[in-house]
């Protein structure tokens, strides 16, 4: 069986094809950087984790991107707050700093790239341009609207007409607009550097100072670090409109081309009936709940409904994943001192556990391809570890080669897919490894970029000697631990 997933853009289930059978280019809507992240961000991370995990596992190269929203309003509103910082730039990297940590709390895999829109303000400014030449988009007031009634396909995300659809944006927009539902790209505005109420940053554009509209930047960030057609796009179920819908058109119009093949949205986790969004006040934040539970017992919380099916908080749930956690916990661990303990020439067979692990295997891959229905997927890991706790509790001699087989699929399905810190200790490590030396070759970028071609090339010279082998790719550079 080949993955099925759920696209909003067409209503149904479709065989997953990315362009390029052996690639993916996938696309995550991150965080605007105002705040602390709660559960229902981590309830998005966490699958969108495991999907990039499962593709990969399924033998395709993943190029994942997930931004940070570093110009928002939200943002600029918390500026001299406590210690924040003393500007919108500077409040943002605190919470950017902030909700890496939280990330890394989660066991999630970094995604290969992090843009941040205050540092692709020219790639958005180049886009709009394109939409004002192409007729989809005019400039009113010093700021720049895109024309929906100009996209004959607006509203076919959410299924809506535009004759139906509210007005959007802020309400003394609206006279500076030719139809209600047009978006801003480009917003007018000064920077206030000397008022007591601070001002978010400004940048010049060729309609004079101002900021970019929200929706804009993951289309210039998306087309930036992937290509004009990607084919996994994701984000919260709340972004379907206006903001994925605004995506498509403000792209497509700049483009022609499809923006995205799979639009694959993950449902909001709802607290006692209510969504749970920071403005409700009724969060919890990744940090309280990683503390209070542990990471790996939130992550079997989260996971344990499929990603698109309805999932509400409670204490009493999340205490049945700390549960499940440790069942499955432990079930390795004495698969692991078993198979330590026990004689590799063993001759004894034990029928039942090794077809136990044969069917782990296929139902945990027919789960995932499923739409990637990570509830099936866990049921499936625990009945292993059911019958692992039965063959070492009825035996005395144990089958060595089962029980081997059994932790191998633990790890391969338990912490490779699922994410699960099974064998614990060290990855954090590799991880932190991982992106220093990103953080390297960033540095080296951005000497290359500059022109400082002899500094860049002695970066690359003391990577190498420190058995750090570093490559150009087209994507980037590239590295491999000798
Ligand atoms: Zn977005």
């Amino acid at each position: 069986m080949t993955l099925q997933v759920t696209n909003t853009l067409t209503g149904e289930r479709e065989p997953f094809e990315p362009q390029d059978p052996e690639s993916v280019l996938l696309y995550y809507c991150g965080l605007t950087v105002s705040d602390f992240a709660h559960l229902g961000h981590a309830r998005s991370w966490v699958h969108v984790d495991v999907m990039a995990r499962w593709l990969e596992h399924s033998g395709y190269d993943v190029r994942h991107v997930e931004n940070f929203t570093d110009v928002n309003e939200k943002i600029v509103a918390r500026v001299g707050e406590d210690d924040l910082g003393e500007s919108e730039d500077e409040v943002a990297r605190h919470f950017i700093s902030e909700v890496i940590t939280d990330m890394r709390s989660l066991n999630l895999k970094r995604a290969e790239v992090y843009p941040r829109v205050s540092e692709h303000v020219p790639e958005i400014i180049d886009l709009v341009e394109t939409l004002v030449e192409k007729g989809y988009a005019y400039e009113s007031n010093g700021s720049v609207y895109f024309d929906v009634t100009e996209f004959d396909e607006y509203g076919k995300l959410s299924n809506q007409k535009i004759e139906e659809m509210e007005a959007q944006g802020e309400a003394d927009e609206l006279e500076e607009k030719r139809h209600p539902a047009d978006f801003a790209l480009w917003k007018a505005g000064e920077a206030h550097p000397d008022d007591a109420e601070p001002g978010g940053q400004t940048w010049d554009s060729p309609w004079g100072e101002g900021r970019p509209g929200w929706h804009i930047e993951c289309s210039a960030m998306s087309m930036t670090h992937l290509d004009d057609t990607i084919d996994v796009h994701l984000g919260g179920q709340d972004l379907v409109f206006p903001h994925h819908e605004n995506e498509i058109a403000q792209s497509e119009a700049a483009t022609g081309k499809q923006f995205a093949k799979y639009w694959m949205h993950v449902r909001l986790l709802e607290t006692g009936g209510e969504k749970m969004s920071s403005s409700l006040q009724n969060y919890f934040t990744v940090r309280n709940a990683v503390s209070e539970f542990g990471g790996d017992a939130v992550r079997m919380f989260l996971l344990s409904t499929a990603y698109n099916n309805r999932q509400t908080y409670s204490e009493e749930t999340l205490n049945e994943a700390v549960e499940r956690w440790e069942r499955l916990e432990r079930g390795y661990d004495r698969a692991v001192e078993a198979t330590d303990s026990a004689d590799a020439r063993t001759k004894v067979e034990d029928e039942t556990l090794r077809s136990a692990v044969a069917e782990t295997r296929d139902e945990f891959a027919a789960a995932m391809d499923d739409d990637f229905n990570t509830r099936e997927a866990i049921t499936a890991l625990l009945e292993l570890v059911g019958a692992v706790n039965k063959h070492l509790d009825s035996r005395d001699e144990y089958d060595y080669r089962a029980l081997r087989d059994s932790v191998e699929t633990f790890e391969e399905l338990g912490e490779e897919v699922l994410g699960f810190a099974l064998a614990g200790d060290g990855e954090g490590e590799v991880e932190l490894l991982d992106e220093l030396v990103e953080l390297v070759l960033d540095v080296r970028e951005r000497e290359r970029d500059a022109g400082n071609y002899e500094r860049a090339d002695d970066l690359r010279d003391d990577l190498e000697a420190l058995g750090i082998e570093v490559q150009d790719t087209d994507s980037g550079a590239e590295f491999r631990l000798e």
